[in-house]
């Protein structure tokens, strides 16, 4: 059987050094916000690029609190792919925003700026842009639209965390960065977490905040806060994964290079690139025709492909009542992408099983 992700695979990979972390967490005794938050934050402002980091308690409310922070406020409109995790947009109703749906590029899967501008009225106050299956959306274009709007840009990186735009990581770009550490994101914990990266001290003063019941330094809350830390179990373990996050995500992009080479000749689209930027395959999305037949044919075979995501956001009931134009690239996409497996520890044999099954399908 070979999974879409393995994150017990990535354990087994750092097994020695993630051991003992935890045994020296478990024998200082120091379990919520002590020096491994401390240094995790400091580590991944240096990584990420940014000024600061504040870690919570996971991706949603990494994105929830930043749109508190930046001072969203009900019934401020926040434009967003519907092509993206449901989190992407739970996070926004949460904080009080409204969704509006944007369409994504259909080359790239991500925002597409033509349709964001189309979408600002007088309540837009933020954008929010997903980094979708590990590749950068237009950040450039976009943060010229926020700029030229007086909007916020949120970046949402849980897929593509050391993904770069031209020489900035993702996360460095917009007023924020969030971040997930669900374990199998390119940076997964061993259980849930997120961060949100910033250069703004006063977003990231009342993030801290907003993380620890409304506290200030001396524990009077100044307004009613939320518990929404990360544990310092699994700060001691991102740490030593970070040190691998390059090389991991290298090897991602090493077997999207293989998949690349092995499929070229398939009646399928395989992922572009965008010029200029890293793509760090959280997942590697294939379009295809008669995608549900190919997902069958792979599943008997052992291969279990997955579907990111099979209904967009604007047709879940959650958020239907937030109407929206026609979606037409999203409503065309979700039903012809196939996530192909893709981890660091895939090695050359399965790869070559993966894209064997894919060319027998097709009489190859
Ligand atoms: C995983 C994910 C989230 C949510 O993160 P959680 O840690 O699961 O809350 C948000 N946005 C995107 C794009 C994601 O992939």
């Amino acid at each position: 059987m070979i999974p879409c992700s393995y994150p017990k695979a990535q354990y087994l990979s750092h097994k020695e050094e993630i051991d003992l972390a935890i045994q020296r967490v478990l024998a200082e005794g120091n379990l919520v916000l002590g020096e491994n938050v401390q240094a995790f934050e400091k580590e991944f402002s240096d990584f990420i690029g940014t000024q600061h980091t504040v870690s919570v308690a996971s991706g949603t409310d990494a994105l929830c609190l930043a749109l508190k922070a930046l001072g969203i406020n009900s019934g401020d409109e926040i434009i967003v792919p519907s092509h993206t995790a449901t989190a992407t947009v739970a996070a926004i109703v949460l904080a009080g925003g409204i969704p509006v749906f944007v369409d994504v590029e259909p080359e790239f899967f991500t925002l597409d700026p033509v349709s964001v501008e189309n979408a600002i009225t007088g309540k837009t106050r933020g954008i929010v842009a997903v980094h979708l299956y590990g590749q950068p959306a237009d950040v450039e274009s976009l943060k010229n639209i926020a700029q030229e709007n007086d909007l916020k840009l949120i970046e949402d990186c849980a897929q593509a965390p050391g993904a770069k735009y031209k020489n900035f990581r993702v996360g460095s770009i917009g007023d924020v960065g969030c971040f997930s550490f669900y374990p199998t994101k390119n940076l997964g914990a061993l259980g849930d977490g997120g961060a949100i990266t910033t250069s703004n001290s006063e977003v990231a003063e009342q993030l801290k905040k907003l993380r620890q019941y409304g506290w200030d330094e001396n524990r009077i809350s100044q307004f009613a806060g939320y518990n929404s830390r990360l544990d310092e179990i699994q700060a001691a373990v991102l740490r030593v994964k970070l040190n691998y996050l390059d090389r991991d995500n290298a090897k991602r992009i090493a077997v999207a290079n293989q998949y690349a080479e092995q499929l070229s000749s398939l009646p399928i689209a395989l992922p572009i690139q965008r010029t200029e930027c890293s793509h760090v395959y959280h997942l590697y999305v294939i379009e295809v025709d008669r995608r549900n037949a190919l997902a069958n044919h792979l599943k008997s075979k052992g291969v279990l492909a997955g579907i990111h995501y099979p209904v967009p956001a604007h047709l879940m009931p959650a958020f239907t009542v937030h109407s929206t134009s026609t979606l037409a690239q999203t409503e065309r996409v979700v039903g012809r992408v196939l996530s192909l497996p893709v981890y660091p520890e895939l090695g050359r044999a399965d790869q070559l099983k993966v894209a064997n099954h894919l060319k027998e399908f097709f009489g190859e």
